[in-house]
């Protein structure tokens, strides 16, 4: 399964790059057709050695694991003014749903967020004010994601719990910080298969917006990208109701060419990863093996078949078998 997974990012490509991309597949809270594909977010000082591949493939959680013709559908950036709707629709069709919040929206929006729940969906945390993790400090990281946590936690107080860095930034510090704290309880970062860049070939729904495709024009490269991955979690964004319309334009036609759709909570990495989310911090979240490992420790990644080495709290390339730095290898 893995040797079919197609890589989700060049390898060659630096972080700086990485969160350029990233940034443009999530965009941040009001006027987000706007802001698309302005490019403006930019790399953290001083990270510009690792590969996207590398912080993504080891850290993030993805649903590259999952059976053919199965995918998982997940909502940013709301509660927005047509989510209740939405909530109603997927549940018709008897289709699960995770609705990543910002907690900035709730205000007036209450009842989408009821319906989200009263509807058998999952509420997931996407912080308050939808900034980018990876820039702030400790302390502000741990307010973004706590006060967002109020809002989950009342919702949903027996979870689970899981987490989407704004832009997809997130990093070994960011996890080390959090699980310091009460937010230990939070698995992620849940990354995204489909759904992250407009390409001839797929789409971003709030990029499709922003150069004026029309909901048939982007649903079709959505359909096309599902085709070609043929699996995987499905990012759009509740915040836009085009983003409603369109799915009312793919599903359909998903369920008629005999899709299924799991819960978020059912891929298998973040099952894997949710099992041990009570369990001690050590150097490194292995998305592979469903939990951290220490310093120097070598996994061979489930979603690319590619070694990575724990070092300083980041997932680095390793040579594997070649690399005399692995204190303890894990094959696949
Ligand atoms: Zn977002």
């Amino acid at each position: 399964m893995c040797q079919n997974a197609v890589p989700m990012l060049p390898r060659s490509r630096v972080l700086a790059s990485f969160f350029a991309l990233s940034a443009v597949a999530c965009v941040a809270v009001s006027g987000c057709a706007a802001d698309a594909g302005d490019g403006s977010d930019e790399a953290p000082d001083g990270e510009t050695s690792s590969t996207e591949e590398e912080i993504v493939s080891e850290r993030q959680l993805m649903g590259s694991e999952l059976p053919a013709k199965t995918l998982a559908l997940t909502y940013d950036d709301g509660p927005g003014p047509r989510t209740g709707e939405l909530a109603d629709y997927l549940a018709q069709h008897g289709v699960p749903g995770t609705f990543f919040i910002n907690g900035m929206k709730l205000p007036g929006r209450q009842a989408m967020v009821d319906k989200v729940i009263g509807r058998g969906h999952l509420l997931a945390n996407h912080t308050q004010h939808h900034l980018q993790l990876t820039k702030l400090s400790s302390a502000n990281v741990l307010k973004e994601v706590s006060d967002t946590d109020a809002i989950v936690r009342a919702e949903q107080p027996g979870g689970p719990f899981l987490i989407r860095a704004p832009f997809g930034a997130w990093n070994g510090a960011i996890a080390k910080n959090l699980n310091a704290t009460s937010m230990k309880k939070y698995v992620g970062s849940v990354f995204w298969d489909i759904g992250g860049e407009l390409t001839a070939t797929s789409a971003a729904d709030w990029d499709c917006w922003g150069k004026g495709l029309s909901i048939t024009h982007c649903g079709d490269l959505y359909m096309s990208e599902i085709h070609a991955r043929k699996r995987g979690i499905v990012l759009m964004h509740d915040i836009h109701g085009k983003s409603v319309d369109m799915t009312k334009y793919i599903l359909p036609k998903l369920i008629a060419e005999g899709y299924k759709f799991v819960k978020l909570q059912d891929v298998p990495s973040i099952k894997r990863a949710l099992a041990s989310a009570g369990e001690p911090d050590q150097g490194c979240q292995s998305a592979t093996l469903g939990r951290s490992v220490a310093e120097n420790v070598c996994v061979e990644a489930r979603r690319d078949s590619k070694w990575y080495r724990c070092v300083d709290g980041e997932w680095i390339g390793s040579a594997g078998a070649a690399d005399a730095k692995c204190t303890q290898r894990f094959p696949l």
